[in-house]
């Protein structure tokens, strides 16, 4: 006799196939033909420049839609500008309903997108239905509460005008959602081109727009290829560019947009380390593995593709892992029961095919399941490759498919190593019993997203995004409001610098001039050095004569001052916010005690037709700001998202890394400590370019600094000609930030160099309406939001 078991596990699987026909009906209305949607309407599909949109699983032809070329594109972008005006000045509650009625209807019709995804895409209805279409609608329910909370709780913002939005083909409506959701809440318009292979669920989201009533050109979608995009990123009316996809058109649009004052977010590749520990719930993470890398066919730019096994468990564990991989089932997308689906096109399947042919070496192991594939559409076996070198580009390079690499490692410090041996920064899985593990663990991964004994975990309330190559911006969560809207301060004070009316001189007591025997150099690892070529410039006053020389700072220097600052990095980075802030108080309290010694410089310099008393001023609100920076350090904390799901989901604010600052040359000393202090407030270390005649007063302030307490390295300060330090510390490759705040010219070319490694950039060109005049609230956060990175890490619990 058979026993229950047994028989149970001889049992087949029988096809369990969702209907194609609410989908098929939908393109049949529209004659599977389209246009584009432009201004609340759809217009005549182009009849010479169709694209075919296929069924990746069959090959068949599902419709054609048409290639938006520059006049598409212009009219688009007309309209949202036009809609701009009254969008911008709806009250947001109005934005809140229309947002909610998005939300609302997008789950009438869910089902339909959810077929017309798997359809178009080949992901499974399974993964379509349940994940990908319930977190769109969520997205736009969160974002119905943020613009009608928006007035009273993002004080001092405004929304940044027409959004270009450049989507990739891997969760169509979901990354549609996660643009389009935050931006039109804000107040903004939008101008949104699908990608070439996936643009149905977007089609059909305008036929919803157009059912709500949405106000015409405040969402417009245009479908077509990359060179469409190129027409958005290069478009003179569009104000900021949002980007999902890979890290090579990433630079490019950086590179394109540089100097545009056009604001960018790049959400690009990863390479995301999934780590196992030999106290881990092995048959829990291998559950994770496999939605880590075969949800979606692996095509998911924070896939847990880099598998790091502790060596001790590495045998059972690859053991576990082949069983497991062979019980996927990989076939017809609509089928209920099918774990992986079909590749989104030949053409990347190909690419996949290749990049695993030719890379594999000697000594490497290929395991493949040994499922039967479906004759025809686009497949590709789940497949682990071990014994691979950390240097190996199977190792490095993001092969955006259902192919696992992996190799071991002995401790947790090397796991930690091997992680971040990597030029992205995407995501991570750790998985460990141990709570003091993971959370020690956890902060020391370079990436924005850490999933604790978890993968995969996405909601509208938590930040999502990348640090180094993987881009920067976050989407989700308050951090990605901010990234939709600008600051726009009631104060907006311009530092004049000229001599007030009716004011007398300097008072004689003010000596006129320093020693000029007197050398001033280049402040690096907490010493004063001589500039690297023996090269000085002179520095004078408004009135002519010499205050002194300063040191021509070059690429020596500045990269001694990196290599510094990158040394002191994880100790600052360490210290508790309460030492930093003990630390940058102190730094005012010396400041105060040698303003004696600043004022005549700061009279010298360049107010010699100015009285004592601006001075005085001067340094009173430089130690205000000290005394803000200080005060925040322990202040501008993460938070714990509400989101849906039993566990935590904290957002750490983390430093950015080695930040350089192109100090603005006529902001004095306050423009010095604007960027320093919320930097080192922050835990961030920093290279300062000073020119001018602030180059004098910067490097005395850095005797101050010194007494201070700073250790060395944390604040290090190269003078010299502004447009020769700053582009080479924007093309420097261990440099994770730069800001400028000055000339358009320069800031074109930092934002151009930046693109090197993808550091982060914050420039005058992005928001010109920032002065550094202000100790409001809004304008530290500001700062301290731009001296910081959100990383989310999710903490399930319970059992
Ligand atoms: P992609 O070329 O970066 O495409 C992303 C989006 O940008 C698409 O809408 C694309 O249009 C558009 N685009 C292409 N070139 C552009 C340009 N020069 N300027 C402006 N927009 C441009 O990515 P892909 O071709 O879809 O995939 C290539 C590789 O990128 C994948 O194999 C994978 O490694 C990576 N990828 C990453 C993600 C992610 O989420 N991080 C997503 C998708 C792909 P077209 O659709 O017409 O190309
Ligand atoms: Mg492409």
């Amino acid at each position: 006799m058979t026993d229950i078991r047994s028989l149970y596990q001889s049992l087949e699987y029988g096809p369990v196939l969702e209907s194609c026909q609410p989908a098929s009906d939908w393109l049949d209305k529209h004659h599977r033909a389209f246009g584009h949607f432009i201004n609340g309407q759809f217009t005549e599909p182009a009849e010479d420049q169709q694209l075919e949109i296929r069924n990746p699983a069959t090959g068949d032809l599902l419709a054609g839609v048409s290639h938006g070329q520059q006049g598409d594109v212009d009219a688009a972008v007309d309209a949202a500008h036009l809609a701009f005006a009254s969008w911008s000045s709806t009250s947001p509650s109005v934005r809140a309903r229309y947002l909610y009625a998005l939300a609302r209807n997008l789950q009438k019709h869910s089902r339909l997108l959810a077929v017309l995804e798997t359809l178009n895409n080949g992901k499974p209805i399974r993964e379509s239905r349940d994940i990908d279409i319930p977190l769109a609608i969520r997205h736009f329910y969160y974002h119905a509460g943020a613009a009608q909370i928006m007035e009273n709780a993002l004080l001092d913002r405004a929304p940044i005008g027409v959004c270009g939005q450049i989507i990739p083909w891997n969760f169509p409506l979901l990354m549609l959602a996660w643009k389009v959701a935050p931006a039109i809440a804000m107040g903004n318009t939008v101008v949104l081109k699908p990608a070439e292979f996936t643009p149905l669920t977007a089609l059909l989201f305008a036929d919803i727009c157009r059912d709500i009533n949405l106000p015409a050109g405040v969402i417009n979608i245009v479908t077509g290829e990359g060179k469409t995009g190129v027409l958005l990123v290069e478009h003179p009316k569009i104000n900021k560019i949002a980007f999902t996809g890979s890290t090579d058109v990433g630079r490019d649009i950086r590179r394109k947009t540089a100097g545009s004052g056009k604001s960018l977010t790049l959400e690009l590749g990863g390479k995301s380390p999934y780590i196992v520990f030999e106290d881990a719930d092995l048959d829990a993470a291998i559950e994770g593995l496999c939605d880590g890398i075969w949800f979606n066919q692996g095509q998911v730019c924070c896939a847990g593709s880099r598998l790091l096994v502790q060596e001790s468990i590495a045998t059972t564990f690859y053991r576990k892992l082949h069983t497991r991989m062979n019980q996927l089932r990989v076939g017809n997308p609509l089928d209920k029961c099918t774990d992986v689906g079909a590749i989104v096109h030949p053409v990347q399947l190909q690419r996949m095919t290749e990049m695993v042919e030719t890379n594999v070496a000697k000594g490497q192991t290929i395991y493949q399941t040994k499922t039967e594939l479906p004759p025809k559409g686009c497949y590709y076996q789940p497949t682990l490759i071990t014994n691979l070198t950390p240097t190996s580009s199977l190792m490095q390079e993001e092969i955006f498919g259902p192919i696992l690499v992996s190799t071991t490692f002995r401790t947790p410090a090397e796991a930690v190593t091997l992680a971040n041996n990597t030029r992205y920064g995407l995501a991570a899985s750790v998985w460990s019993e141990s709570v003091n593990l993971v959370l020690d663990i956890a902060p020391k991964l370079e990436c924005g997203v850490v999933w604790v004994n978890s993968t995969n975990l996405f909601d509208a309330a938590a930040e999502f995004g990348g640090r180094r190559e993987s881009g920067f911006g976050r989407e989700g969560g308050w951090k990605g409001l901010n990234e939709y809207t600008k600051f726009s301060s009631i104060e907006q004070r311009p530092l004049s610098r000229k001599t007030p009316k009716n004011q007398t001189t300097v008072p004689k007591h003010v000596p006129k001039s320093i020693p000029i025997d007197r050398t001033i150099k280049h402040y690096i690892n907490g010493k004063q050095v001589r500039p690297d070529n023996g090269l000085s410039l002179e520095v004078r006053a408004t009135g002519g004569e010499l205050i002194g020389h300063v040191g021509r700072g070059n690429r020596r220097d500045l990269r001694n001052a990196v290599e510094a600052a990158r040394k002191a990095q994880p100790n600052w980075r360490s210290q508790s916010g309460h030492a930093r802030a003990q630390i940058i108080y102190f730094i005012a309290e010396n400041l105060a005690a040698q303003s004696g010694s600043l004022i005549k410089l700061m009279d010298i310099d360049e107010r010699c037709a100015q009285p004592v008393e601006a001075a005085e001023a001067e340094i009173e609100s430089s130690c205000n700001l000290l005394f803000a920076y200080a005060a925040w350090a322990d202040k501008f904390d993460g938070q714990v998202h509400a989101v849906p799901f039993r566990g935590l989901a904290l957002a750490v604010n983390e430093p950015v890394g080695v930040v350089a600052g192109i100090c603005p040359p006529n902001h004095g000393l306050r423009g010095f400590i604007s960027i320093f202090a919320p930097l080192i407030s922050m835990g961030n270390v920093c290279v300062l370019a000073v020119s001018g005649k602030q180059s004098v007063l910067a490097l005395e302030c850095c005797k101050i600094l010194h007494s201070s307490d700073v250790p060395a390295g944390v604040i290090n300060v190269v003078s010299g000609i502004e447009e020769e330090l700053a582009p080479e510390l924007a093309a420097h490759h261990d440099v994770d930030g730069i800001w400028h705040f000055g000339s358009p010219d320069l800031t074109t070319k930092i934002e151009y160099q930046s693109a090197a490694n993808l550091k982060r950039t914050w420039t005058a060109a992005n928001d010109p309406s920032r002065s550094l005049n202000s100790n409001s609230v809004q304008f530290c956060q500001e700062f301290l939001a731009h001296a910081s990175d959100v990383k989310s890490i999710w903490v399930p619990y319970g059992e």
